[in-house]
């Protein structure tokens, strides 16, 4: 088997971390046999100087024709000042809009060892393994209209329009009913169908949906308890679904169970593709983007001490949702949790007193783990 990876480390960290989570999947090559072919693009800031755009052709050509896309993070302080057009930030907005990567997939897991850096209570989030999947591409972000008014006596009105039609909601549910029925077959539709019109035509479409997969048992919350319940009892969820705003929102909610941005994992998903109702797969499959959450740390890029987990936690995604090697990517995430058992750290998750690595030395590590598990 071969797989093309189109390969975007950006700026900043992306450039430190994202080199960790190839030589991670260069070891998953060796080890099951499969060919990946690797090329890398410009994307962001580097892009902007190199090309003067954060967006190059040649770099949207590479990456569509990619079966997924590893990337990295755009942006710092040098482009700042470029007017909103032209930022590295682009970059990224440009890859989402042409590849339409409508499903976002973040995924927060407390790690066993790392539990005292939750600011959460052990208890509460000891055991703690869930998927918070965001709408991307609609709802009250995009709906139209959209505007400010402002009147001669100074006053002023403002519109956004919250708008989802069947196709988007039933598209970004299949996604979360495949995810889950591949996690622990629980899925939580997150809504405020008491309240809003575009809620009670999501929630109606998820139960239709809901139909197609017998095997996952669904259940709805409104967002208010949903946020709620996430710092209460995260362990009460495995798969949530839910639109863009209110997926905003409880993502950053659930990311900081986990403890550090050095550690969290996203996808970014075009379409559902394959028989037998599977993400991965050929057969018109497009490509799905898989990124860290953190951005370029300016404070401490170029130093060597930036945390690669959460990138290569993201190759394990690309494995498990991009090219059906999930047994391969249960490998990575093993290989990081023994890494992480046997109590090495780098400088974001370590405790006064406790030994930092660099991202280098902790990309040896896990490489280490993966290679013993073949
Ligand atoms: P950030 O995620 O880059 O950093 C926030 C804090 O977390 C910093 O203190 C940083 O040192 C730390 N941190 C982040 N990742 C880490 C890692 N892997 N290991 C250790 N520590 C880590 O967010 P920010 O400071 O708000 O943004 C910096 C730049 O990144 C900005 O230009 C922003 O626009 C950009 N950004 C890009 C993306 C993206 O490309 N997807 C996402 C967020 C921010």
């Amino acid at each position: 088997m071969s797989h093309r990876i189109a390969v975007l480390p950006g700026d900043g960290i992306g450039r430190e971390v994202t080199p960790e989570a190839v030589r991670v999947l260069r070891a998953v090559g060796k080890g099951s046999g499969t060919t990946f072919d690797f090329e890398e693009g410009l994307v962001g800031g580097g892009a902007i100087d190199a090309t003067g755009a954060p967006l190059p052709p040649a770099t949207l050509a590479l990456c569509l024709k990619a079966d997924a896309i590893l990337f990295g993070a755009v942006g710092g302080p040098k482009w700042d000042d470029l007017p909103q057009e032209q930022r590295p930030e682009r970059g990224l907005l440009g890859l989402r809009k042409q590849l339409d990567l409508y499903a976002n997939l973040r995924p927060a897991k407390c790690f066993p060892f790392l539990v005292d850096a939750s600011p959460l209570k052990r208890e509460v989030v000891d055991g703690t393994d869930l998927v918070v999947i965001r709408e991307l591409t609609g709802g009250l972000y995009y709906g139209e209209p959209r505007g400010v008014e402002r009147a001669a006596d100074g006053s002023a009105r403002a519109v956004n329009t919250m708008v989802y039609s069947t196709a988007e909601i039933e598209r970004v549910a299949r996604v979360a009913f495949d995810v889950a029925r591949k996690r622990r077959k629980r899925l939580a539709s997150v809504d405020k169908a008491n309240v809003l019109v575009v809620s009670q035509l999501w929630r109606e479409t998820v139960t239709r949906v809901g139909k197609e997969f017998p095997d996952v048992t669904l259940e709805h919350v409104l967002v208010d308890n949903c946020a709620m319940a996430l710092v209460q009892r995260p362990t009460h969820f495995d798969t949530l679904v839910t639109e863009n705003t209110f997926g905003d929102i409880l993502s950053d909610e659930a990311a900081i169970l986990a403890g550090s941005m050095g550690m969290l994992p996203s996808a970014s998903i075009g379409s559902l593709a394959g028989a037998g109702g599977s993400l991965a797969g050929a057969g018109g499959g497009r490509v799905g983007l898989y990124e860290p959450v953190h951005g370029t740390a300016p404070d401490i890029a170029g130093k060597g001490i930036a945390n690669p987990i959460a990138s290569v936690l993201s190759a394990a995604m690309l494995l498990r949702y991009s090219v059906n090697m999930s047994a391969d990517a249960d490998r990575i995430e093993r290989a990081v949790e023994r890494v992480l058992a046997a109590g090495h750290r780098t400088g974001d998750i370590a405790r006064s007193g406790e030994k930092a690595l660099g991202t280098r030395q902790m990309g040896d590590l896990i490489v280490r783990e993966v290679e013993a598990q073949y």
